[in-house]
């Protein structure tokens, strides 16, 4: 079928269409009032536009047969897609001017869109930040990952604590996505391996007995920054085979064949909410594997189909990047597919599995590793359980070359653990799997090399690499931050948006007091748009004459959001002492999500919260301090959030957060950090000197010297600011009709053994508070201070972490798509 011209950019071409897709795509007439089928309307009509230039980007790729990467993750924490849509094509201000020509008013259109939240935090949103960075720079790069039915939950808060709702974020159609029934493929599960020999003897291994699972893929086009190229994320969704009943339903077992339908659609059901800790739940390993063998069959398929059955140049054309080891399995299903459907031998496969995986760890902390047991695994996926075996024998035979009579090493660096039970360690399979292993910031990198994959790093130093996170500048300045970004472009012209080096020109305007001025404004228009949000979502009233001091991000004890309150506590005693000298008003802002399961971390925001009711209604506190716990904290909260932030908390134990991305948010939008040593920080403060950053805290290495002798009740017992502190708490004072209930945080903070040394760096960081409220008080100074992190902002750019990837890991070049005709 020969193809329509492509559809317009003008706001003409624009009302059109969206006329056509209201009355006719929709069926919806003048009567109908709510603007959610104008929303659709307006996203079909781009989602037009898209078209024509996603298929020229695919003629491309196939015509010039490209070398190509593949993102796998069982994360994409998306948000919204038509904000960006219409920024990448850049068509913002005709489609204002169409919907004006229709009555329609844009926000209120825009606010219809749901968060596409399949992501839990920060490694989701990287994702989601890389594919955008690939197709702005024109990369070979496809997505794989999960459609799960239900995204991260919607957090409500009643009572002060955590209640978790669940996000049917499909329910109302979801039309960025085009489902693709023809690529549909079959996983395996379950059943028993059988080998035999073929008629020239050659040995072979046949997986039966399987209960099979269809993967079924839906694309969704990632534009490019104006540049025609459109790329794939394509995200799988599980379905029942067509033969799933025919045995019970002959049985006479009607409901218990459709329960096994049930089972397969359970898998892409619900994403895992956990962040930074693992479940260890049989459905997460089997949304494991369907993720991997799906996207690996789906390779295999394009290969295929474009140079039959030669894989001589595979390694040559593909390579799989593995975000953290969730899609690790992936190892062991190349092997599979290479050897059981494709007939190659063990070395083949091989030498083309460890020259095409390349993986990327996201954390240190211990609890994150992941471990399945053999057990389970056997009973699971018994193919891929003998074919791990293989390479875990294959490679101890190569450590024990290298290190001869070293047993203690042997034990150490197997993929599978010899405990009480025997587990498969998924980091040392993706590690041993791999050509390249990257950390996610200069100090997370080196800190691998050094601790965790140390005796890796004595076998293969020429593996391990940085990568230093970044964040996409498109939609985390340019779109969510309108006014900023309208000053920068009179300033300095529009390169920065695809080029965020560019921002440092900024530089000499921190000295004229006219922008500065200009600068303030924009912030100051920004912190009421926040202030409103934090009005509808909390009822707290923030004044925006007041320092906003911002914590945004998962709830967790190493990233140490208790720290941030008993300082706001520490403030609230100081204006209850009367000690109000030099006072800068404050209005703190905290919001995130706790896993479900993580006792401590709901505890934390219940302590937010009762100390956010005592401060706010206490009239003492009127004009000087602020404290709101907003609900439901997702990407676009964060887009009206970091615009609006003047104090970035960053306040993680030095050591444990592997690099952070919200930071890098928060820091181009110009506010400033208050941090520790710790992850992308370190380079933050590199970047914007560190005169503009507020310092405090232990480093990485005296958080493990201190270790062993530790001893917070001395440090409260020696600080008269921090023993009011725990005073109060241990009085009541935030739970008086709810008795005990901070107990744990009080043992927390006092025990010897806490990870996270709260008391430790309380000093510190308070003296860094002060810092930071002097700093505030002189708005010229400040506003300086702002301006200079924006205008250094440039190496966090994911565009600049994705050149380093194509460069350095992948070998790819930028590919333009066809013109649009
Ligand atoms: C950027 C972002 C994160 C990551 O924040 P960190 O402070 O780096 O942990 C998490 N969630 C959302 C919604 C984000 O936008």
């Amino acid at each position: 079928m020969t193809e329509l011209p492509a559809r317009t950019l003008d706001a003409d071409g624009l009302a059109s269409d969206l006329r056509r897709h209201y009355s006719h795509t929709l069926g919806r007439d003048k009567y109908c009032t709510t603007p959610h089928y104008a929303y659709q309307a307006l996203a079909l009509t781009v989602r037009d536009r898209l078209m024509d230039r996603w298929k020229n980007t695919n003629y491309a790729y196939i015509e010039q047969d490209s070398r190509r990467a593949y993102y796998l993750s069982l994360e994409y924490l998306m948000g919204r897609a038509l904000g960006n849509a219409m920024l990448n094509l850049g068509i913002q201000d005709a489609a204002t001017q169409a919907l004006g020509e229709l009555g329609l008013v844009m926000e209120e259109l825009a606010d219809c869109e749901r968060d596409a939240g399949l992501g839990n935090g920060g490694l989701g949103r990287l994702a989601a930040c890389f594919l955008d960075s690939c197709a702005t720079l024109q990369l070979p790069v496809i997505g794989y990952g999960l459609r799960y039915e239900y995204g991260m939950f919607r957090q409500e808060i009643a009572d002060g604590h955590q209640v978790e709702e669940p996000d049917h974020w499909l329910r109302n159609g979801h039309v960025w996505e085009l489902e693709r029934p023809e690529y549909t493929q079959r996983i395996q599960f379950g059943g028993h391996t059988e080998s035999w020999t073929d008629e020239f003897g050659k040995l072979h291994v046949r997986w039966l007995n399987t209960h099979d699972v269809l993967a079924v893929p839906y694309d969704v086009p990632i534009p490019g920054y104006r540049n025609g190229t459109v790329n794939t994320l394509r995200l799988w969704k599980s379905a029942a085979t067509d033969e799933f009943d025919l045995g019970e339903f002959n049985a006479g077992s009607y409901t218990e064949s459709v329960r096994a339908k049930n089972d397969a659609e359970h898998i892409t059901m619900v994403l895992y909410p956990n962040d930074a800790s693992e479940s260890g739940k049989e459905l997460r390993l089997k949304q494991q594997y369907f993720l991997a063998s799906a996207s690996l069959q789906d390779v295999l398929r394009h290969w295929i189909k474009f140079h039959g059955s030669d894989f001589s140049q595979f390694a040559e054309k593909n390579c799989f990047q593995l975000n953290d080891t969730h899609p690790t399995i992936a190892v062991a299903e190349l092997m599979r597919l290479l050897m059981d459907v494709n007939g190659m031998e063990w070395e083949d496969a091989w030498g083309i599995t460890s020259r095409t995986m390349a993986y990327t760890n996201h954390t240190l902390l211990p609890e994150a590793l992941e471990k399945w047991p053999v057990r389970l695994f056997r009973r699971l996926l018994p193919r891929l359980l003998d074919i791990i075996f293989e390479i875990n024998a294959r490679f101890l035979k190569q450590v024990a070359q290298r290190w001869p009579g070293d047993t203690e090493r042997l034990a150490r660096m197997s993929i599978i653990e010899e405990n009480h039970e025997q587990m498969v360690r998924m980091a040392y399979l993706a590690i041993v799997g791999s050509y390249s292993v990257n950390g996610v910031a200069a100090l997370h990198s080196q800190l691998l090399t050094e601790g965790l994959f140390r005796d890796f790093y004595e076998l293969w130093p020429d593996k391990f690499n940085n990568k230093t996170n970044g964040v996409t500048q498109r939609r985390w300045l340019a779109a969510c931050n309108p006014g900023l970004s309208r000053l920068i472009t009179e300033s300095i012209g529009g390169d920065w948006v695809s080029d965020l080096a560019q921002l440092r020109r900024l530089l000499p305007l921190a000295d004229d007091a006219l922008f500065r001025e200009r600068w303030r404004t924009v912030k100051f228009d920004n912190k009421v748009r926040l202030a409103a949000l934090v009005q509808d979502d909390c009822g707290v009233s923030f004044d925006p004459e007041m320092m906003f001091d911002v914590q945004v991000k998962r709830i967790h004890e190493y990233k140490r959001q208790l720290l941030n309150v008993l300082h706001v506590i520490h403030l609230y005693d100081r204006i209850k002492r009367g000690d109000m000298g030099d006072w800068t008003p404050r209005a703190v802002l905290i919001g995130g999500k706790a896993a479900p399961g993580y006792a401590m971390a709901k505890r934390i925001i219940k302590l937010i919260n009762n100390v956010a009711d005592v401060i706010n209604s206490d009239p003492d506190t009127f004009g000087l301090l602020r404290l709101a716990f907003l609900p439901d904290y997702r990407v676009s909260a964060m887009e009206v959030i970091c615009p609006g932030t003047d104090l970035s908390e960053q306040i993680s134990t030095a050591g444990k957060e592997a690099s952070g991305t919200g930071n890098m948010k928060f820091m181009m939008n110009g506010a400033i950090t208050i941090g520790t040593l710790d992850g992308a920080n370190i380079e933050i403060r590199e970047e914007a000197g560190e005169e503009n950053f507020f310092l405090f805290g232990l480093t990485a290495a005296e958080v493990e010297a201190l270790r062993g002798n530790y001893d917070p009740n001395a440090i409260i017992a020696a600080d008269a600011d921090l023993m009011r502190v725990m005073a109060l708490i241990e009085a009541g004072q935030f739970n008086q009709l709810e008795p005990g209930i901070f107990d744990s945080i009080v043992h927390a903070i006092r025990n010897p053994h806490d990870p996270w040394l709260v008391a430790a760096d309380f000093r510190s960081y308070v003296d860094a508070q002060r810092r930071a409220a002097a700093a505030y008080r002189d708005q010229d100074s400040w506003t300086r201070m702002s301006i200079i992190n924006s205008a250094t902002s440039g190496k966090f750019s994911t565009d600049r972490t994705i050149s380093e990837y194509a460069a350095d890991i992948w070998k790819l070049q930028p590919l333009a798509a066809y013109d649009v005709k």
